[in-house]
């Protein structure tokens, strides 16, 4: 086995999705330059991943979600929504550049550690099913798989999402919440404790808050969010 993955590595060298150098034994996907330079994360709130300026205390929610606490407990992503991971997540979903998941799922699992631990069941956002149909794939089902792989949690299948939602992007707030009402429904109840919705990004936290709600809604007592990007 190992002479056999040796032998594909020399010829299929693993390559950073970024820059396209050829990856060290120890880089998964992503080269050390270009880890380097990614728009990390920092000073977010821990409830809803959003911005905090200026930093609050740690166990202090920012003043969005005082305001108007979502139904989830935490919700953490390794990376802001801003170039190159904007541009990368458009090539994953849009022309089907699924090694973009390779790059992002170590980052995803090293986020995930700093959630709360008793989580026990992954839900990947669902897509509605002619969306489904038309990209061939739900990027949330491929971030979820190798997570899955690692944590050996089970993938709830028994949501879907009802509505066709037209794309969000240049919508306010106020649209983004009329135009995700009622639009995912579970067939049966949620068997698991600690949900943890998984998404590719989050940007208002409007898709997240109206899932966590059906969620908890049929039985699960807690849910959290993970995602790659944070708009
Ligand atoms: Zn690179
Ligand atoms: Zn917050």
């Amino acid at each position: 086995m190992t002479v056999v993955r040796a032998f594909d590595a020399a010829i299929m060298p693993r390559r950073c999705v970024f820059c396209g150098t050829v990856c060290e034994p120890n880089e998964a996907y992503c080269c050390c330059g270009c880890a380097a330079e990614l728009p990390w994360v920092e000073n977010r709130c821990t409830r809803c991943a959003g911005p905090l300026a200026p930093p609050v205390r740690d166990g202090v929610d920012c003043a969005d979600c005082q305001q108007r606490p979502p139904p989830f407990v935490a919700a953490a992503t390794p990376l802001r929504y801003t170039f190159p991971i904007d541009a990368a997540i458009k090539a994953m979903k849009f022309q089907r550049r699924l090694y973009y998941v390779q790059a992002f799922s170590p980052m995803l699992a090293q986020t995930m550690a700093r959630l709360p631990q008793d989580i026990d069941a992954l839900l990947p956002v669902p897509l509605h099913w002619r969306r489904h149909a038309i990209r061939g794939f739900n990027q949330a089902a491929e971030l979820c798989k190798p997570l899955q792989k690692l944590t050996g949690l089970p993938i709830l299948a028994n949501v879907t999402r009802i509505r066709p939602t037209p794309y969000q992007s240049g919508l306010d707030a106020d649209e983004r919440r009329r135009n995700l009402c009622a639009a995912f429904a579970i067939q049966g109840s949620v068997i698991a404790r600690h949900v943890l919705i998984v998404d590719d990004v989050i940007t208002t936290g409007e898709t997240c808050r109206q899932l966590a709600s059906v969620v908890l809604a049929a039985g699960a007592e807690k849910v959290s969010v993970l995602a790659i990007a944070r708009a």
